[in-house]
């Protein structure tokens, strides 16, 4: 990422939501202040240098464009909506894209109405690489610059591995696990191999335990691990930082309404998490906002679990679960 080892910047961004420092997702073009082992004084000659150097600027009458841009899957609903928002409010641009049109353009209007940022919505399909090219050629004509990507776009339900079809097991792989490949790849030889950049992908941890019902995700999200670190290894050298993040059940997304979050949580089940509750899709999109600034400018090729402790405790009950599978529409996969 090409600000990422920048001393945190001051940002222009007009709202902050959190109550910390914004780290900088704004603020694109500042070079590099000071080194994480610098000392006191020579921080201060950093921060001094810095200050005595010329801001950013442009020959033309143009405006200047400030803040970094993140190209975000699945940014049209639920955890990618709001990663989109938070990272908005703190001062960044955004692609937004997935299969519908309609759905991004609307939430694109509503993203930039509610932060003042520019929000791009383009309409692609992960499983096909070139409608992939064709929406970053179309963000890097807008934007000049892509430095985040998020690999969010994905596809779930519930279904014994018995029942499942062969092309339902396939058709999760192919959106989850090639998707992010297919995404990832793309972003690589068009941007970031030439000026570093910061992947996140957003996982599950459904594959720790063999959760019920979920062969096919919790296998699709694995290899997406898999990758994650495979990835990170690989393009390290071209200061790209590669990282998943697991999220524990989510309240108010698509992935909830699926997989039984309403149950859970009118059985009292979410009562078995050590933090005791389902999380929501802010708390999502504030860890994202870590793997992605320069809060974690050293980490790379892990996968950080943001699930109240959920897996390590919740249960994961066959027969529980195809009981509740049998009842209800999750069914004809
Ligand atoms: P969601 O709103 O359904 O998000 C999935 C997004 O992926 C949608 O915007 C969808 O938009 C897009 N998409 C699906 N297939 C696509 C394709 N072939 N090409 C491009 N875009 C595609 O669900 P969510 O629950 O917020 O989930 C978001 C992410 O978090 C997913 O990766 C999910 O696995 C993960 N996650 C969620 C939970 C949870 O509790 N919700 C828990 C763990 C992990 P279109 O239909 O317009 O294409």
């Amino acid at each position: 990422m090409r600000i990422a080892e920048a001393a945190p910047a001051k940002t222009t961004s007009p709202s902050r939501p959190c109550g910390f420092v914004p780290p900088c997702l704004a603020a694109a073009g500042q070079s590099s202040g000071s080194s994480a082992g610098a000392g006191g004084g020579s921080r201060a000659m950093a921060e001094a240098a810095a200050a005595s150097r010329p801001p950013p600027d442009v020959d033309s009458d143009e405006c200047l464009r400030e803040g970094q841009v993140a190209f975000i899957t699945g940014g049209g609903s639920g955890i990618g909506f709001r990663i989109a928002e938070i990272f908005m409010r703190h001062g960044c641009r955004t692609v937004i894209a997935s299969r519908n049109l309609q759905r991004v353009v609307e939430a694109s209007k509503k993203l930039v109405a509610a932060t003042g940022q520019q929000c791009l919505p383009l309409s692609i399909d992960v499983r096909q690489p070139q409608t992939i090219v064709a929406a970053v050629d179309e963000a890097l004509r807008e934007f000049k610059q892509i430095d985040i990507l998020i690999n969010g776009a994905a596809g779930n339900f519930l279904c014994p591995a018995s029942a499942l079809s062969f092309n339902a097991f396939k058709t999760v792989i192919d959106i989850d696990t090639i998707g992010t490949f297919n995404t990832s790849k793309v972003l690589f030889e068009k941007y970031f191999h030439d000026h570093g950049g910061v992947i996140v992908n957003i996982t599950a941890t459904l594959s720790y335990r063999g959760q019920a019902l979920q062969v096919h995700a919790g296998t699709a999200k694995a290899a997406i691990d898999a990758m994650t670190r495979h990835l990170a290894v690989e393009w390290g050298p071209n200061n790209i930082r590669v990282n998943s993040l697991a999220p524990g059940p989510i309240t108010g997304t698509e992935g909830y309404r699926r997989l039984g979050g309403k149950f859970a949580e009118e059985a009292s089940h979410f009562n078995t998490i050590p933090l005791q509750r389902a999380g929501n899709k802010t708390e999502i999109a504030h860890s994202t906002l870590y793997l992605a600034s320069p809060l974690s400018s050293y980490v790379t090729g892990t996968t950080l679990v943001v699930d109240g402790g959920s897996w390590l405790t919740s249960a994961n009950s066959f027969p529980a679960l195809l009981d509740f599978w049998a009842a209800g529409a999750n069914k004809n996969h």
